[in-house]
C-alpha cells in the first residue's frame, strides 16, 4: 500500500542530477509519450484519474482536453510552482530531491497540450530551488530532452524557469499569469478560462507542481495501475505533509483515502506526553478538524464530509499547549498581509478580523467579537472575488465551532489561558 511512487529516488546519490534519474529510467516515459498521439496522452491521464494536488482537485486530463486544438494560437503550459501556504510544503521538497520528475513531466504535458513553450512559476523566496530547477531544465536541454526536434520527432519545446516575486496570491491561477506576463498579480474575472485565453491571451494549462510530477510515472505503469491506489473518486499516491506537534514532521507519500490516524502512525505519533488538539488536513485556508476527526478518509470526498477540505494535504498538529485563538490570530495576519487589494470584502474583512483577533487574545474581547467575527467570516465567504478570502474565514468559523470555549476562558482569564502571566503581560 505504501510503495513510494513520486519520492521513490529521492534518497539515490546526486537524485537532482540527470544521470542520476536516467539510472532510475528517467525519461523512458518521455520515449514513450513521444511515440503516442498527443490526445492518446491526454486519454491517458484522463483514465488514470489524476486530480490537481494543488488543492482544488480537477481532473488533469480533463483540464488539457478543454485547450482548443483548433485555435491557431500558441499553446502555453504553466506548473503552478508558488507553494507558500502556511503548513504546505510538499512541491518544494519535490523540486529539490527530483526536478527531473517535474522536468519529464512538463515535457510530456506540453507535448500531450501541443505547448509551444512551458513556464515554471516558482515562489520568489526559494532561490536554492530556482538553481536546482534551472540546472535540471539546462541538462534536459543539453541532452536532446528540451529544444528543438525533441528526440528526433519534430516536437520543439522550450522551457522557462520563472522567479516570482514571494506574494501568496500569485499561487491564484490567474493572478500568476498576470505575474508571468510582467504586471501586478492579481485575480483575472473569469470567462474567459485560462484554456481558453490564458498567458498572453492564449489558450494555457496551469497546473501544479505534483500533478505534473505525477504524469511520468503514470505513462510509464499505465492509467490501470494508477487507478488501482487510492479510492474510487480520488485516485494514486500523493504526498501529504505533517507539520508541527508530530514527532517526525515531514513528507509523507501514502494513497489517497489514508487517514490521519495511519499517517500519524508512520510519523511517529504527536509528541510524546502530549495529545492531539486540532489540526488542519490541508493548509491554513481549511477548517480545522479534532481528534474526532482521525479516521476520516483524506480524499477529496471524505474531508468534505467532515466539514473541510483536502486542499494542499498540509496536515499541521497541534497538540494540547497550543491556544487555538493565537493560532488562528497568526494565519489571519497572513492572510490580511497578502490580500492583494482588489476587492473590499477581503481586503477590509481580513483587517478587521485581525483586529478583533488581537483584543480576544489579550483577554479584552466579548462575546459579543465572536457574533462579530462570525458576521464578517459571512461577508467574505461566497462575495470575495477569489478563494483567498474564502480561505481566510474556514480557521474562524471552524474554530469557533470547536473551540468556543477557549475563546470565552480568554475573557475570564483576562487573557490566554496558556500563559499564566497574560494577564500581566497583556495589560
Ligand atoms: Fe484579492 Fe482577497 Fe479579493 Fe482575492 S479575495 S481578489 S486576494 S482582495
Amino acid at each position: 500500500m505504501l510503495t513510494p511512487v513520486l519520492s521513490d529516488n529521492w534518497d539515490q546519490i546526486n537524485a537532482w542530477q540527470l544521470s542520476a534519474y536516467q539510472r532510475t529510467g528517467g525519461y523512458d516515459a518521455l520515449r514513450k509519450a513521444l511515440t503516442m498521439q498527443p490526445a492518446d496522452v491526454v486519454a491517458a491521464v484522463k483514465d488514470s484519474g489524476l486530480r490537481g494536488r494543488g488543492g482544488a482537485g480537477f481532473p488533469t486530463g480533463m483540464k488539457w482536453s478543454f485547450i482548443p486544438q483548433d485555435n491557431p494560437k500558441p499553446k502555453y503550459l504553466v506548473v503552478n510552482a508558488d507553494e507558500s501556504e502556511p503548513g504546505t510544503c510538499k512541491d518544494i521538497p519535490l523540486m529539490m530531491a527530483s526536478p527531473h520528475t517535474l522536468v519529464e513531466g512538463v515535457i510530456i504535458a506540453s507535448y500531450a497540450i501541443r505547448a509551444s513553450a512551458a513556464f515554471i512559476y516558482v515562489r520568489g523566496e526559494v532561490l536554492h530551488v530556482i538553481r536546482r530547477l534551472q540546472q535540471a531544465v539546462q541538462e534536459a536541454k543539453d541532452a536532446g530532452y528540451i529544444g528543438t526536434n525533441i528526440l528526433g520527432t519534430g516536437y520543439d519545446l522550450d522551457v522557462v524557469v520563472h522567479a516570482g516575486a514571494g506574494a501568496y496570491i500569485c499561487g491564484e491561477e490567474t493572478a500568476l499569469l498576470d505575474s508571468l506576463e510582467g504586471r501586478r498579480g492579481q485575480p483575472r474575472l473569469r470567462p474567459p478560462f485560462p484554456a481558453v485565453a490564458g498567458l498572453y491571451g492564449c489558450p494555457t494549462v496551469i497546473n501544479n507542481v505534483e500533478s505534473i510530477a505525477s504524469v511520468p510515472v503514470i505513462l510509464k505503469n499505465g492509467a490501470d495501475w494508477f487507478s488501482s491506489m487510492g479510492t474510487e473518486k480520488s485516485k494514486g499516491m500523493t504526498l501529504y505533509s505533517l507539520s508541527g506537534h508530530v514527532t517526525r514532521p515531514g513528507q509523507y507519500e501514502a494513497p489517497l483515502g489514508i487517514t490521519l490516524r495511519q499517517l500519524l502512525e508512520l510519523a511517529g505519533g504527536v509528541r510524546a506526553g502530549h495529545e492531539l488538539k486540532f489540526w488542519t488536513p490541508g493548509g491554513s485556508s481549511t477548517p480545522l478538524l479534532t481528534a474526532e476527526h482521525l479516521d476520516v478518509p483524506l480524499d477529496y470526498e471524505g474531508v468534505g464530509g467532515a466539514g473541510s477540505m483536502l486542499g494542499t494535504k498540509a496536515l499541521q498538529i497541534f497538540d494540547e499547549t497550543t491556544c487555538v485563538v493565537r493560532s488562528v490570530l497568526r494565519w489571519t495576519e497572513f492572510y490580511k498581509h497578502e490580500s492583494c487589494g482588489k476587492c473590499t470584502p477581503c481586503r477590509e474583512g481580513t483587517w478587521w478580523l485581525v483586529q478583533i483577533l488581537e483584543r480576544l487574545e489579550k483577554g479584552q474581547g466579548t462575546e459579543e467579537d465572536l457574533v462579530k467575527m462570525l458576521d464578517l467570516s459571512e461577508n467574505i465567504m461566497g462575495r470575495s472575488f477569489c478563494a483567498l478570502g474564502d480561505g481566510a474565514t474556514a480557521p474562524i468559523t471552524s474554530s469557533i465551532q470547536h473551540f468556543k470555549d477557549e475563546y470565552l476562558a480568554h475573557f475570564t482569564h483576562g487573557g490566554c489561558p496558556f500563559d499564566p502571566m497574560a494577564s500581566t503581560v497583556f495589560a
